[in-house]
């Protein structure tokens, strides 16, 4: 494979990583159209190696003290701190990330390396009553044993370690398929992390491909749960497969998540806010903001400061320029994004700025008088677009803000608490946020969706010990009783 982007620690790696027998395919820069590399793509036969490579090492590591576990998660932890310079290179360079939101990602990932390290020390079971006399009880969780994650292009180091991490602290063996815009981001950085970590080979396989690998990795027998983050369509076929083996399955899906300004709010910082969340990274986030609901009488101040800030915002390589915004990850996206405003303003919503783009790089977008029947209401735009509806009461507003089968996130602007408090009582998400935006994660926090936005699964802080492990029931008794056959 030849790297040439100019790397210097990931060099040696690169140059001598096969990920699988296929043919190589090119990885390509969005920004600049440049191929980074070209990269060995697996096989199914690939993936049933790896599966099969890592279900035969899975029962050591599980037996593996605590203390080893957890220290090499911690020298995870320092590797990837020693390397973000050029891990984040490579993230910008695959997914068209800005500087800001590229620093965030690694921070985020290097939260999740830290976090994970201290689980395999954490106790994870109970001692139960018993009815029956002589008989201790206990329920204990254990290892699930291969973990088959999948994950998307846009956060690429973040949305996989979030799986990567947890579930090999917990004992767990992992099969990761990143998507084939990010196979270095998502996939290269997590091997060579591991392996100078120490730990064990075979424990984290990584393979190579797109939607063909990624069913091989679900339908595999020795992969017993899925994890997966992607787009709502993808999960739907995912859990489909998943559910018919009987298999547990984690599903962290899109996102058509509500903004809502009420009409006593701060205005600048709504308005702020507002654009933040539909316009960084270019809209390509599960949580940007993708209906803004706003109080009918301050309605038209709002849609004006939303305009002024998506037209004062600089696009291009995000790589080498101080700019704000970078492409859209590729054409069919844009296409897609393009033909969505395009089908909204045909349907009567107002273009208040934006809706030309240059190549890949699409000008943030402001929508007026958007109405539920449109495309840019109904669908997860996973663009720099910012619709915007109004409404006359608290009771509209949650009408509106739950008239989507998505419930990922949802933000509302308030000066009085207790009115955010009422609403967020009301509204259907997996997250809300009171005076905050809706992008928001911790690594500590269990992150995830209502609706169609997954499937009941949480990523993060308590959570991972329910998805990466499950319960056993112990029982033990120094008689065995008698039975009446
Ligand atoms: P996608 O669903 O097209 O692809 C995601 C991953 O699934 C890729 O690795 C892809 O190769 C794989 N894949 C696709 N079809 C598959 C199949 N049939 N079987 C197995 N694997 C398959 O999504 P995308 O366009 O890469 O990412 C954007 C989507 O991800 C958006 O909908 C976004 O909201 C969502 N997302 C959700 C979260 C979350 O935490 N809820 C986080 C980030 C992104």
């Amino acid at each position: 494979m030849a790297a040439t982007a100019s790397m210097t620690w990931l060099d040696p790696f690169l140059g001598d990583w096969r990920p699988g027998t296929g043919a190589p395919v090119d990885d390509t820069e969005p920004a600049t159209g440049i191929v980074l590399a070209s990269i060995p793509q697996s096989t199914t036969d690939d993936v049933a190696r790896a599966a099969a490579a890592a279900a035969a090492v899975q029962p050591a590591w599980a037996e593996t003290d605590y203390q080893e576990r957890a220290r090499i998660l911690r020298r995870a932890a320092d590797i990837y701190d020693a390397h973000r310079p050029e891990f984040g290179t490579w993230t910008m360079r695959e997914t068209g990330a800005v500087h800001s939101k590229m620093h965030h990602e690694q921070n985020f990932a290097y939260h999740e390396i830290l976090n994970a390290a201290t689980m395999p020390s954490q106790a994870y079971g109970s001692l139960m009553p018993s009815a029956q006399r002589g008989r201790l009880s206990m329920v204990r969780r254990v290892p699930v044993g291969v973990v088959g994650a999948i994950t998307p292009w846009n956060s690429p180091t973040v949305l996989g370690m979030r799986v990567v991490a947890p579930a090999l602290a917990l004992g767990n063996a992992v099969v990761l398929k990143p998507d084939p815009q990010t196979p270095v981001s998502g996939g290269a950085i997590f091997a060579a992390v591991f392996r100078e970590a120490g730990l064990p080979e075979g424990l984290l396989q990584i393979v190579l491909g797109g939607a063909d690998i990624g069913e091989a990795v679900v339908t595999d027998p020795n992969v017993s749960m899925v994890s997966f983050t992607g787009s709502t369509a993808a999960g739907r076929r995912v859990g489909q497969l998943a559910g018919g083996l009987l298999k547990k399955v984690s599903l962290e899906l899109g996102g058509n998540n509500a903004f809502v300004v009420l009409d006593d709010a701060e205005l600048d910082a709504a308005a702020s806010a507002g654009a933040f969340a539909s316009f960084q990274f270019q809209g390509q986030v599960c949580f940007a903001a993708g209906r803004h609901i706003v109080h009918r009488s301050i309605a038209a101040d709002y849609i004006a400061a939303l305009s002024a800030k998506a037209k004062r915002l600089r696009l291009g390589d995000p790589y080498r320029e101080d700019v704000q915004l970078g492409p859209i990850v590729n054409a069919k996206q844009l296409a897609r994004v393009d033909g969505i405003v395009r089908r909204s303003v045909d349907g009567g919503a107002r273009l208040t700025e934006g809706g030309t783009y240059d190549g890949l790089y699409y000008r943030p977008t402001v929508l007026a008088d958007v109405t539920t029947d449109m495309p840019a209401w109904t669908d997860e735009i996973f663009g720099p677009v910012a619709p915007v509806t109004t409404f006359d009461s608290d009771d509209e507003a949650v009408r509106l803000a739950n008239a989507s089968e998505y419930g990922l996130v949802a933000a509302i602007y308030t000066r009085s608490i207790s009115r955010g408090m009422a609403l967020a009582n009301r509204i259907r998400s997996g997250m809300i946020h009171v005076n905050d935006g809706t992008l928001n994660d911790e690594a500590v926090i269990p992150f995830g969706g209502m609706g169609i936005s997954g499937n009941g699964s949480r990523f993060g802080g308590a959570a991972n010990f329910d998805e990466f492990t499950e319960w056993q029931w112990v029982t033990v008794r120094d008689t065995p009783p008698t039975f009446p056959f």
